[in-house]
């Protein structure tokens, strides 16, 4: 065997190997190419998910027909003028993706430089360069790659259905318009437009290019996040919990305008939102980092799509405290989405203009909603609360009127002032500019929760001693369980003694718990505690544990409330950092606005 080198074709096919994964990952290169020359206005079309065909065509700096010539080799490259890997201003650095898409397509490069009247034309096929030619003017470069892979039938074979490869470019697409709102792209796929934005120069370009690109959904349930660290800086948007997706495809990551895939960022993310949302949910969200292009190494794969911070923790810190405070400070604002589902429910029932005897919902002389279009929460996760309705609570419907003064003296506030009590179970109040259904436990659960915490955290638990300690017998292994953790469970305000082998004895509960079975509280509990690792602190899975304790500790479903009582609920939510949804998740309350009522009445 002798050691030899390879041949020139075959190193760039193994270097494709790594860059050119499928058509997005060309087009991420072309278009990357593209930026790095000053494009404002890049266009693309494809064919069969870009396996047929894939040209990126831009207004950029051009190229002469020597630097064509140039670019085609490997490891050449205009870019990395200070020959310094750790000051990377340019997305390209690395001078292989041209030469590799070359070795395993047919692709053809015209450019002209600036100020000329020619153009110039070269093909490469599977790696063998042709004559560069004229060709007419054309002002910037343009790339077709055609038939990609058809050097390397092996990977031909990987790549998945056009419809698969075409979401992938658009995924590409997407991700780098939502970075560069100065630069216009248009995507047609089989010669159908499917991408289109135009150019965003505003002070706030990268917001309204964002809304153009998530959508009217996005932009009315988005947040704005701005925040200094250090070094960093940290902007984007971020939905409102209320407003979230089951996969993590909606979220955009940038560091130092570079699209990055990361993990140390995703983690960030989920718990920013690990108070708010379910687990399983995640929002949409885009956030760009800037900081010391030498705080982050961005060599680490040839695709570039991956970074290494050198230091994650004040990143964290950053991001973290950015996400929780701007959801705290919108805390009672939940998603417009919802309003516009209760909406939809409530139009779906509306009874027919031609019906000369429309079944009213809301009938005054029986005081009472109707039952064929009971208002239950739009989310999926209020099966819970529907269960804990007895069946009687429909028999008996509650309604409270309302109080004048009692108005007056409340409206003003965001969530206004209670006016009535339905099913006893919304609490249905009234604000300057429409109505607001809260779900009184749900919305209960997150107060609790939150001061819980709050207090636990400060060791400062307001704890209530029972007149009569109760006892509880618990199943399993359940009551040493808990014994073990006694002293731990005193810091939550939770005072339990022994009392036998299998049941132990109450003495203090929480003070903000209410009149929740405190049997089932402590099952639960168990049940939580048993899930965690021996070795840690009950402190450290304060969520749960407060998550638990609120869940059962807060007003059912079902209990009567006064107008006094519920105003206060109204008044503590607003005062209550993310009381826009339960700790599962759920929301706590929908808004309807006058405008919205006045049009399902057609009356606007
Ligand atoms: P890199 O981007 O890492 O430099 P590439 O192989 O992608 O390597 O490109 C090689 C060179 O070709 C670039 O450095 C640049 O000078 C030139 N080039 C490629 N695409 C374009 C384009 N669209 N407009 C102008 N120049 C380009
Ligand atoms: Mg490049």
């Amino acid at each position: 065997m002798r050691i030899r080198s390879l041949p020139s074709h075959l190193i760039n096919q193994i270097a494709a190997g790594e860059v050119v994964e499928r058509p997005a990952s060309v087009l991420k290169e072309l278009i990357e190419n593209a930026l790095d020359a000053g494009a404002t206005d890049i266009k693309i079309w494809t064919r069969e998910g870009g396996k047929s065909l894939l040209v990126v065509q831009d207004n950029g700096c051009g190229m002469s027909p020597e630097e064509m010539e140039i670019a085609l080799e490997r490891h050449t490259t205009s870019k990395l003028p200070e020959e310094d890997l750790w000051n990377i201003k340019t997305f390209g650095f690395r001078g292989e993706a041209l030469p590799a898409i070359a070795s395993v397509s047919r692709l053809t490069l015209i450019a002209a430089p600036a100020n000329t009247e020619t153009g110039w034309k070269i093909t490469v096929e599977g790696g063998i360069k042709g004559k560069i030619e004229p060709v007419p003017y054309l002002k910037g470069t343009r790339i077709e790659v055609r038939d990609l892979f058809f050097a390397t039938p092996a990977r031909l074979k990987f790549l998945k259905s056009d419809t698969t490869e075409t979401s992938h470019i658009l995924d590409v697409v997407t991700r780098l318009a939502i970075a560069h709102p100065q630069v216009s792209f248009s995507l047609k796929e089989n010669d159908k437009e499917i991408f289109s934005v135009p150019i965003h120069i505003s002070e706030k370009g990268f917001v309204d290019r964002l809304r153009t690109i998530l959508g009217q959904e996005f932009a009315q349930n988005s947040l704005e996040v701005t925040a200094i660290r250090n070094e960093m800086t940290l902007k984007g948007l971020i939905s409102l919990p209320t407003l979230s997706r089951s996969t993590t495809a909606s979220q955009y990551f940038y560091v130092n305008g570079r699209m990055v895939r990361d993990k140390t960022l995703q983690a960030c993310i989920r718990d920013a939102y690990q108070d708010v949302l379910f687990s399983g949910r995640h929002p949409m969200l885009a956030l760009f980092l800037e900081m010391p292009l030498e705080s982050v190494d961005v060599n680490v794969h040839p695709a570039k799509t991956e970074v290494r911070f050198r230091d994650s923790g004040p990143l964290r810190g950053l991001i973290l405290g950015a996400l929780k405070n701007t959801l705290a400070e919108a805390g009672h604002k939940t998603s417009t989405t919802l309003s516009q589902q209760a909406l939809g429910q409530f139009s779906q029932g509306m009874p027919q203009r031609s019906s000369p005897f429309p079944k009213p919902f809301f009938s005054a002389s029986s005081s009472s909603f109707v039952r064929q279009a009971p208002l239950s929460p739009p989310s999926s996760g209020s099966s819970a609360l529907q269960e804990e309705r007895t069946p009687s609570s429909w028999e008996k419907p509650s309604f409270r009127p309302f109080e004048e003064e009692k108005i007056a003296e409340n409206i003003h506030h965001p969530l206004g002032a209670a006016c009535a009590q339905i099913h006893e179970t919304y609490i249905l109040s009234q604000t300057q500019d429409g109505f607001v259904i809260v779900d009184q436990h749900a919305a209960h659960e997150r107060l609790v929760y939150e001061k819980l915490k709050a207090s636990t955290l400060q060791d400062n638990v307001q704890r209530q001693l029972l007149l009569i300690p109760e006892v509880i017998e618990l199943s399993g292994i359940k009551a040493p369980l808990l014994l073990n953790r006694a002293p731990e469970l005193e810091a939550f305000g939770l005072l339990i003694e022994s009392f036998g082998e299998k049941t132990i004895l109450v003495r203090e509960i929480p003070a903000l718990l209410g009149e929740g079975s405190l049997k089932t509280i402590i099952e639960d509990l168990a049940e939580e505690i048993e899930q965690f690792d021996k070795a840690t602190s009950l402190k450290e899975h304060l969520h749960e544990i407060c998550s638990s304790l609120a869940c059962h500790g807060s007003i059912r479903a079902g209990k009567q409330m006064t107008l006094t009582e519920m105003n206060a609920l109204l008044r503590q939510m607003e005062s209550t950092a993310f009381s826009g949804q339960c700790n599962h998740g759920r929301p706590t309350y929908i808004e309807l606005k006058l405008k919205d009522i006045e049009r399902l009445f057609h009356r606007t």
